[in-house]
Formats: structure tokens, C-alpha cells, sequence
């Protein structure tokens, strides 16, 4: 018996890393990600490598059950080494492994709404062909054909998220026409990672059968659109008990040079959603506040009711690298409650 193992991976390009994927022919039944075999690739064609040394190495570190092919077929997302067994430059990953160790008694936990766009050739999807749809406002949470386009795809990968075994909590339209939304979570800040780029891999796959693809651009169409987001919601043991960790939160993202080392590593075109103008702080000013989706960060109204629960950051780009966004959060605000 033989199964297929799609090895889906990070890649090196510049500003913005891409998945890549291919299909390994394995023997028998799959068992455990841990007895899965290493695998090389050419990294001189994913600008991880140079071409006189070109090998890269592919560890399997997550898997799932594969919904497109079915059957006893598996997803593998990999970390990326080189030869000598030391972690590729791009892989942030291996950066986050320590720090989610490192204060894994803070029980830390992560929800990320992950912001996208359709595009039918070089037009958002449902964007008319001459000129531009009727502006922002209606699109949100709507139904119906002169609002919504895609859902037929948006439905399969939802589907396919669940069947792939995801912690997806939710999917909605959003504010431009083709733009949409799906959360995972909320879990452990690897386990929220390694299934954000696996949901991410399974949007483009789910999309490539319709001839539309999809695109984690942050202001995929320039002018009063909001751009798309990764609004990431965080949580610890003591913010889930108690208020007085929310505000210790919220303060350690705001001191001296965080809010900058933050935003810096959110997503590149980061100055282009974070204008002020669209439901989040400039892109160089911190603020928190409850209920406000113009501040860098929301405490939900209902966090400020029950004194407890979680908070929001508002600031990562659609395209941010959830392994990046996690630890960086993780650092500020796990640090910060241990003082
Ligand atoms: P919004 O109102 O901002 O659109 P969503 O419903 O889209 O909110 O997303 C909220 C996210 O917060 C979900 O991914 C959910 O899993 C996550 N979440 C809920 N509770 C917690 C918590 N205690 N810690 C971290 N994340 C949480
Ligand atoms: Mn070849
Ligand atoms: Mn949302
Ligand atoms: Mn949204
Ligand atoms: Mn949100």
C-alpha cells in the first residue's frame, strides 16, 4: 500500500515568504509526524540557497489529514535546515520553538483572523470590469449575488480546514467585494502557526480548481478600501482570570521601543493599511482601549464586562508570519506578566 504526503514548506522570497509543496510516494500506512523521513529540495529556487549548494532540508514538524486528495493521504508542514543541521534563515519557526517553551506555563493562546482576497486575473472577484463596485459598506456580513462572490469557494475551504482536522473557529465576508475572512484558533502559539499557514496552503489549493486565486496583499486595491488584516487576539492563563493582566497586557506592547519592533515585523506594506484612516492607530502611534477598533489594540467590550478574557491586536498585516507575530507577543506580553 502506498499513501501521498504533500511537504509543504516556507520559502525565501523577499519581502513576503510564499508555501511551497510537493508529493512524496510513501509506503504502508502514515504514522506519527515524528517518524515521518526528512526530504531535500533545490533551495536555489526558492531563494534559500545559492546554486553551487543548493540542498535544503525538509523536517517534517506537523501533519494532517490531506482533504483534497482524501483517502489515507497527509499534509506535511516542514522547517526548512541546511545540510549541517542548523535552522535556514527563513525559518522563523525555529525562533518561536524556545519562547513558546520558555513560558509555556503562562498557558499562552492565540487566535488569528486571517483577512483575504480573491482575484480573477488582475480584478478583485467580483470587481466589474470597467470601473470600480459601489464603495464599502455594504459587503460585510452580507448575502446575496450584488454583495457576495466566492462563497462557493470560501464554503469548500472551510470544509476542507475541518476535514484537514483545523482548529477553524469562523468565517465571514468582509468590507470589499472578494474579500473574506476565516479565524483559527484559539490554541498554543506554534499549534495556531503551524495551522494558519496549513489553512493558508488549502485556500490556494481550494481557490486554484476555480481559476481564482487568493491573496494575503494588505491593501490589495489602493484608495478607501481598509486593506486586509491579521488581527490577532492573545490570551494567558492570568488575562483569562483577571482584569488587572489585560491592562499589564496591554501597557507591555506600548513601552519604549515595542511598538516599533512590533509593527516593524507585522507585514511588509505595513504604512499602507496602518494609514489611521481605516479602523486601526496610525502605523507609528500605540494606543489600547476598549471597544476601539481605531486603537493598535481592542479590549473587547465584553473582555471590559467579564474582568477578564483576552485582547486584540489589531496591527498584523494579512500577510504578517504568524511564527513572527506569536513570538514577538509572546516575548512582550509574557515577559511583562512575569515581572
Ligand atoms: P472580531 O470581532 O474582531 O471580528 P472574530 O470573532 O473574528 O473577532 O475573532 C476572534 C478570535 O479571538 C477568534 O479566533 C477566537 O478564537 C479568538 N479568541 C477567543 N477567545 C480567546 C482567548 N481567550 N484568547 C485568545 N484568543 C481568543
Ligand atoms: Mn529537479
Ligand atoms: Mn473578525
Ligand atoms: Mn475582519
Ligand atoms: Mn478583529
Amino acid at each position: 500500500m502506498t499513501y501521498k504526503a504533500e511537504y509543504i514548506w516556507i520559502d525565501g522570497t523577499e519581502p513576503t515568504a510564499k508555501l511551497r509543496s510537493k508529493t512524496k510516494i510513501m509506503a504502508g500506512t502514515p504514522g506519527a509526524v515524528a517518524e515521518l523521513p526528512v526530504w531535500g529540495f533545490d533551495g536555489s529556487s526558492t531563494n534559500q540557497a545559492e546554486g553551487h549548494a543548493s540542498d535544503r532540508v525538509l523536517k517534517p514538524v506537523f501533519s494532517c489529514p490531506d482533504p483534497i486528495r482524501g483517502g489515507e493521504n497527509i499534509l506535511v508542514l516542514c522547517e526548512v535546515f541546511d545540510i549541517d543541521g542548523t535552522p535556514h534563515a527563513s525559518n522563523t519557526r525555529a525562533l518561536l520553538r524556545p519562547l513558546a517553551e520558555q513560558f509555556a506555563a503562562q498557558e499562552p493562546i492565540f487566535g488569528i483572523e486571517q483577512e483575504y482576497t480573491f482575484f480573477d486575473g488582475a480584478r478583485p472577484l467580483g470587481f466589474p470590469v470597467n470601473g470600480f463596485p459601489a464603495a464599502q459598506g455594504g459587503y460585510y456580513c452580507g448575502v446575496g449575488a450584488d454583495e457576495i462572490f466566492g462563497r462557493e469557494i470560501v464554503e469548500k475551504h472551510l470544509d476542507h480546514c475541518l476535514a484537514a482536522g483545523l482548529s477553524i473557529s469562523g468565517i465571514n465576508a468582509e468590507v470589499m467585494p472578494g474579500q473574506w475572512e476565516f479565524q483559527v484558533g484559539p490554541v498554543g502559539p506554534l499549534e495556531v502557526s503551524d495551522q494558519l499557514w496549513i489553512a493558508r496552503w488549502l485556500l490556494y489549493r481550494t481557490a486554484e480548481d476555480f481559476d481564482v486565486s487568493a491573496t494575503l496583499d494588505p491593501k490589495p486595491v489602493k484608495g478607501d478600501w481598509n486593506g486586509a488584516g491579521a488581527h490577532t487576539n492573545f490570551s494567558t492563563k492570568a488575562m483569562r482570570e483577571g482584569y488587572d493582566a489585560i491592562i499589564t497586557a496591554c501597557e507591555a506592547l506600548g513601552e519604549g521601543s515595542k511598538p516599533m519592533d512590533h509593527v516593524k515585523n507585522y507585514g511588509a506594506g505595513i504604512d499602507d493599511r496602518l494609514t489611521g484612516l481605516h479602523e486601526t492607530a496610525p502605523w507609528d502611534q500605540y494606543k489600547y482601549g476598549v471597544s476601539d477598533r481605531g486603537a493598535s489594540v481592542r479590549i473587547p467590550w465584553q473582555v471590559e464586562v467579564d474582568r477578564k478574557g483576552y485582547i486584540e491586536d489589531r496591527r498584523p498585516n494579512a500577510n504578517v508570519d504568524p511564527y513572527v507575530v506569536t513570538r514577538l507577543i509572546v516575548d512582550t506580553c509574557c515577559t511583562g506578566l512575569e515581572k
